[in-house]
């Protein structure tokens, strides 16, 4: 993660410092807002924004619009329907000490003209996630939008409407009031757990993984299927309402009043929040929270602290970039020194050979740690790290452990070389390639080598593939060990008594791994298309893949044409599928698949099973006209992300036709034969009432 930071040179004048930084901080914006994938870690990027702030301050008047310390994010995706907020989003000013935070405290009791220490403020956990805003018209959920760059941000409505704690209509209880018009901003996150294992997933299946949960969660809601998103387990905490057309609802006064309706009407807050007076209540809940944080199931960077009254709120105003009314603690990362014991050479499904580094134990943040990877060869040609040597590490975003440097001054008198990347696969001893144009090398023996054989089985079994229960690494490991098994293929011809001629497997144990990996035919194609392990092609893209083609021999007979011209395939993407397609032992793999009972083909029962709810299970919903804020697209997507089926034409079988404005001859043959006809707000309202039904 870490990269050598071309810090700007001692000598060259304030101008060109600020110039180098502001080149640097902005491809590091892009990466991070626009690609999710930062290359350095949040401390690092804080490091250099700070010095950047520094330089303008004492230069002023080279401070210019465009600079990345009076803008928000960065521009939104263009994927998306770019959406025009209504009322800006803003950022946080961040301070990293309890001195800057007095500091700041004093500034806005100067600005409010009460020196007296009399301002009450609202402290918040920060949750490490994307800011989004929801507008709601009379209570309805009409728009959900990203942050963007604070002016404009991309409409991804349908992917929010996947997240089970969004409310798709606000209840109203007794006499209360909603606002006609309310934009609700919070923030969305990927739980901690949700994000370990969705990492755990795209390394079996050999893609990169997340840097860290705030990038899982922006990668995620920013889908261009919403079947995906919600795939991915996300959550959300909401923090604000800024209330556009009033109706009869009552204003609240201040931020804690805020939270406190935001629950009523049904939206998630932050569970850890704190209405304080002064600056040592806050600091206390700092400190209780930089205890605390490891243990919640989300990741927190640090507290939000909030002038509590909002005519307060509105004296202080904004800068460019922040409101003044609110400052972000940021905890600063636990960096620890261990030893590094040995380079290990881990081998991926793919081949790809991983160097990672294996350290002498050491408790930071919160676990044990003991193993790091250091990515690829470059990246560890670049950190030199040695066996023998003392390193610095951290968990980035709290969670992952990383390799910050080594410290030179520590290295021993009779270091070991610089490590260089092997000319044999450590496991199966063939010579490693490298793939033109790649940093990664690879063994050269896919179906040979035990490693690789072993990591697409586990692959082929794992949740985001064939889902297969009861069949676990130790027992992968087994039935290659013992040849039983080399290709998934071998899975399925496997009896009860192969198992029973393995160790510790008693008769029960045999016979449900049996039973699992029958079962396992049945799953849907994009289950698969995906267990198959073609380069490039993750659960994302076989889901668009089955969509399009509804069969493998339809894609393997795709042309490279074809390929590219499905929106979310690109020309890399497209030729891995046809050199899969085009390879005789894929095809060998794909007949034997066959041959045991696969259908190779989306059929009714296995498309079904795809769905987030079995809410609308068995059920064939027909639309017809302009429907008020759903796309077409949008609405079948939620249908059938809830078990239900999409017909083009009504019949006596049609169980609800969805009619907008002017609706057509549809309509009038649902009418002629009894079908229901439901709107736009029935849907959303019986999506609303299963949500709320649903304990988790
Ligand atoms: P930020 O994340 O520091 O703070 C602003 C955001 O905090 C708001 O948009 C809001 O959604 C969120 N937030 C979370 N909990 C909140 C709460 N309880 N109350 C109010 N708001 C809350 O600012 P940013 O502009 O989103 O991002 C800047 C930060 O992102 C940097 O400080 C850096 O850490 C990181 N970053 C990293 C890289 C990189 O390459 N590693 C690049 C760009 C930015």
């Amino acid at each position: 993660m870490m990269s050598n930071l071309d810090a700007p040179a001692r000598m060259s004048s304030p101008e060109q410092q600020i110039e180098s930084l502001r080149e640097q901080l902005n491809r590091y914006n892009y990466l991070y807002y626009v690609l999710d994938r930062p290359e350095i870690d949040d401390a690092t990027y804080d490091r250099l924004y700070h010095q950047l702030v520094g330089l303008e301050q004492e230069h002023p008047a080279l401070i210019t619009s465009d600079s990345p310390t009076q803008r928000v994010g960065d521009a939104p995706l263009k994927l998306f329907e770019t959406v025009k907020h209504p009322v800006r989003l803003y950022s946080l000013d961040n301070v990293f000490s309890e001195e800057e935070l007095i500091a700041w405290e004093k500034r806005v009791e100067k600005l409010l003209d009460r020196p007296d220490s009399s301002i009450d403020y609202v402290a918040e956990l920060k949750i490490d996630g994307l800011a989004v805003t929801l507008l709601y018209e009379n209570g309805h959920l009409v728009r959900g939008a990203t942050r963007g760059n604070g002016t404009e941000g991309e409409n991804i409505t349908s992917n929010l409407k996947t997240i089970k704690s969004i409310p798709l209509k606000i209840p109203v209880t007794g006499d209360a009031k909603v606002p006609d018009r309310v934009e609700i901003r919070g923030e969305v996150f990927m739980p901690k757990e949700a994000f370990i294992q969705l990492n755990q997933e795209r390394n079996l299946r050999g893609e990169p993984e997340f840097a860290n949960p705030r990038n899982a969660g922006a990668g995620s809601v920013r889908q261009l299927d919403p079947r995906i998103t919600a795939s991915r387990n996300l959550d959300a905490f909401f923090y604000g309402a800024t209330v556009l057309e009033a109706g009869q609802a009552p204003l609240p006064k201040n931020h804690w009043a805020m939270l406190e309706t935001l629950s009523a009407w049904g939206f998630k807050t932050n569970p850890g929040k704190q209405h304080c007076q002064g600056l040592q209540e806050i600091m206390a809940f700092v400190h209780h929270w930089d205890q605390r944080r490891r243990e919640l199931s989300f990741a927190t960077d640090g507290v939000v602290v909030k002038v509590n009254p909002l005519v307060w709120q509105d004296e202080l105003g904004y800068t460019a970039k922040s409101p003044r009314w609110a400052v972000a603690f940021k905890y600063v990362p636990e960096v620890l020194e261990t030893r590094v014991v040995e380079i290990e050479f881990s081998v991926g499904r793919t081949g790809v050979i991983t160097p990672v580094a294996i350290m002498e134990p050491v408790f930071i943040s919160g676990s044990t740690v003991q193993r790091a990877t250091l990515h690829n060869f470059e990246e560890l040609a670049k950190k030199d790290v040695r066996p023998g040597d003392t390193v610095k590490v951290q968990k980035a975003a709290e969670i992952i452990p990383e390799v910050i440097e080594v410290v030179l001054a520590k290295r021993p008198a009779s270091a070991h070389e610089p490590v260089l990347p092997p000319a044999h696969c450590p496991v199966c001893e063939a010579p490693v390639v490298a793939i033109p144009g790649e940093v990664a090398l690879r063994c050269g023996n896919p179906s040979g080598c035990p490693a690789q054989v072993l990591r697409r089985l586990q692959h082929w079994v794992s949740k985001g593939a064939l889902d297969i229960d009861g069949v676990g690494p130790a027992l992968l490991e087994q039935l290659v060990e013992s040849r039983l098994v080399e290709s998934p293929a071998d899975l399925y011809k496997l009896s009860v008594d192969d198992f029973l001629t393995l160790e510790r497997m008693a008769l029960k144990s045999a016979e449900n791994a049996y039973t699992a990996i029958q079962k396992s035919k049945q799953q849907p194609l994009a289950r698969l298309i995906n267990g198959l392990g073609i380069r490039h092609v993750g659960q994302e893209t076989a889901i668009l893949l089955a969509q399009t083609f509804g069969s493998i021999p339809a894609i393997s007979e795709a042309s490279l044409e074809t390929l590219t011209q499905i929106p979310g395939v690109g020309e890399k993407v497209a030729e891995s599928i046809v050199v899969f397609f085009a390879d005789a032992g894929n095809q060998q793999l794909l007949a034997q698949l066959r041959d045991s009972g696969f259908a190779l083909q989306e059929t009714e029962s296995n498309a079904a099973s795809q769905a987030t709810s079995t809410l609308f299970q068995d059920q064939t919903f027909v639309l017809t006209g302009t429907l008020p804020t759903l796309s077409r697209q949008e609405a079948s997507d939620l249908i059938r992300a809830h078990g239900g089926k999409i017909s083009g034409s009504v019949s006596k079988k049609t169980d609800y036709v969805l009619a907008g404005t002017e609706a057509g001859s549809k309509l009038a043959k649902a009418e002629q034969l009894g079908v229901k006809i439901i709107s736009e707000s029935d849907l959303l309202a019986k999506l609303d009432s299963a949500v709320s039904e649903d304990p988790s």
